[in-house]
């Protein structure tokens, strides 16, 4: 599982990094991506990274402000014209339809796979046999949410070695005693998978806030994860700069990572007047704080 950055700027790209942006391999296995909003720019970012369109099925957003949606009719138009069939789900606060459906309308055009487009509320946005995704109110000057994301707890590896010690051939039957299931084999013997199973292997979470300042909500939706993607948009100093636009610092989001246990914090969202040099004292003020802590850059990827 993994979660590689396309656009760490917050409000407005610069040189090096674009707008807001990140994309999640839920499985390894490039079949399916999902995407955490979707800046300008987004669709030429994924051009330089193995991450086709026609493969994201699932679009996250956290708000409406421009540098975290309007990368979505290009992208949506471009995916079509493409020719891609996959349906696609974008899951977003009230006024994500009207503006997909006003932008594609008013420039003639379309899309021509199924798009369903979800206006979400605060709790749980989507639940599959895999993931578990839920929402949480975050501060800002316009509705915005964070997403929590759960991997459920999988059954334990299957002892194939023991079971062939076992004159048990592989086949159809492995699937069974995969899922913990008894079965019956040809010789009479009745086996139960539970038997043949190693420890149940722990989901991974994640927690990807919007733009939030403090909020009591971040502990919930961060709780114990094993990554945590915090804006950190202003330094320390700042704190009333940032928190009267509804955004945080290095300091306040260092102290939720701290507070939530979490395994590991990733900053993102740096105001354009920090350099690389700038954002490399952003991740120190956090790190003194919460050593684990990495800074974000464009087509960084971050295994969970
Ligand atoms: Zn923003
Ligand atoms: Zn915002």
């Amino acid at each position: 599982m993994e979660l590689t950055f396309l656009g760490t700027s917050a409000g407005v790209p610069c040189k090096s990094r674009n707008v807001t942006a990140m994309v999640f391999n839920p499985m390894n296995n490039a079949a399916q991506y999902w995407l955490f909003d979707c800046g300008e720019g987004t669709q030429h970012q994924m051009l330089h990274t193995v991450f086709n369109p026609g493969k994201l099925n699932k679009i996250f957003i956290t708000h409406l402000h421009g540098d975290h949606i309007f990368g979505l009719p290009g992208l949506l138009c471009s995916r079509s014209m493409a020719g891609n069939e996959n349906p696609l789900t974008v899951y977003g606060p009230a006024g994500i339809r009207q503006f997909i459906e006003m932008a594609l309308q008013l420039s003639g055009s379309w899309t021509g796979f199924p798009l369903e487009i979800v206006e979400i509320t605060a709790g749980e946005v989507f639940c599959d046999e895999e993931f578990r995704v839920t929402a949480y109110p975050l501060t800002h000057p316009v509705e915005c949410y964070g997403y929590r994301i759960e991997q459920h707890d999988r059954p334990g590896a299957l002892d194939a070695s023991r079971l062939k010690a076992e004159g048990i051939t592989p086949g159809p039957l492995f699937q069974q005693l995969k899922r913990g299931e008894s079965v019956m084999l040809d010789d009479g013997r009745m086996i139960n998978g539970q038997d043949y199973l190693g420890p149940a292997r722990k989901g991974k979470t994640l927690a990807i806030f919007g733009d939030t300042g403090p909020t009591s909500a971040a502990l919930t939706l961060a709780s114990g994860v094993d990554v945590m993607v915090h804006e950190t948009t202003l330094e320390a100093a700042m704190a009333e700069k940032a928190n009267s636009r509804g955004h945080s610092t290095t300091v306040q989001a260092a102290e939720v990572a701290r507070a939530a246990g979490v395994g590991r914090l990733v900053i993102t969202h740096f105001s354009s007047r920090y350099d690389d040099a700038g954002c490399e004292a952003l991740l120190r003020e956090c790190r003194e704080i919460f050593p684990d802590t990495i800074a974000a850059k464009d087509f960084m990827t971050v295994q969970i």
